[in-house]
């Protein structure tokens, strides 16, 4: 589903991510480790076409992302992203912003799109907020109507990026409870976390990111409890 083969990215001096490939099959799901400015946030950027690499090809359920011409629509269906800060449109209610791009982008009917957007937000355990304004939401709320908006663009790949970061402890496990139910069906994940219990339990491949390179992957049993490189170790010595 995803293949990408060498990429470079480079801001100015920084070099954001060196010589990275990574295969994703269709419906695994990945999920990614590593200390804050390893280059995570622009791997999965790169994926969605928000960042392009300065070299190297990425190919995205058969259309090369990195193509000068490449058609960033079809991409923009193809793949949602779910940010740490949530993105909500504020001045739309829940269910607008569940409704709104399927509407407007993909021109489905506005019947059949607040269908599933109930739907959606039914699974995210928010019935009750259809008509709520996101800054009457705990941040929990918030992200799981941001979860419900990208499943409403029935994508065929979900990028995650840090999505408990932003949140209060009492409400990461809501979130987690939620890509984890959503990790037991067919759709491909990339997940950027620190949250190594979802990482462990979602995870078919972990990966470890580290100065902008992999540094290790696996399976969670294998970086958890087999691997002994000291990068990693450091690395969960301080997030376990
Ligand atoms: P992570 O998500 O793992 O914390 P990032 O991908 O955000 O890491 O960042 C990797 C490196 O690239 C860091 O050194 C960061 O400062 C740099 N970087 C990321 N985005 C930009 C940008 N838009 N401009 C300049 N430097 C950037
Ligand atoms: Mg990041």
């Amino acid at each position: 589903m995803i293949s990408i083969e060498k990429i470079n990215k480079n801001f100015g001096t920084v070099q954001a991510l060196k010589d990275v490939s990574l295969e994703i099959g269709n419906g695994k799901k990945v999920v990614i480790i590593g200390p804050s400015g390893s280059g995570k946030s622009t791997l999965i950027r790169c994926i969605n076409g928000l960042e392009k690499p300065t070299s190297g090809k990425i190919i995205v359920d058969g259309l090369e992302a990195t193509a000068p011409k490449a058609d960033m629509r079809r991409l923009c269906h193809d793949v949602a992203m779910v940010f740490q800060n949530f993105n909500l449109y504020p001045h739309k209610t829940v269910l607008e912003n569940v409704t709104l791009a399927p509407i407007k982008v993909l021109k489905i009917p506005r019947d059949k799109a607040v269908e599933n957007g109930k739907l959606y937000l039914e699974r995210v355990g928010l019935s009750d907020k259809l008509d709520t304004f996101p800054a009457k939401l705990s941040g929990g709320q918030q992200q799981r109507v941001a979860i419900a908006r990208a499943l409403n663009m029935n994508p065929k790949i979900i990028l995650f990026d840090e999505p408990t970061s932003a949140l209060d402890p009492e409400m990461i496990g809501e979130v987690a409870d939620v890509i984890a139910d959503l990790a037991k069906g067919n759709k491909t994940l990339v997940i950027v976390t620190h949250e190594m219990g979802l990482a462990r339990e979602v995870a078919d491949e972990l990966v470890f990111m580290d100065e902008g390179s992999i540094v290790e992957r696996g399976t969670p049993a294998q970086l958890f409890d087999q691997s002994p490189n000291p990068r990693l170790r450091a690395f969960f010595s301080k997030v376990l």
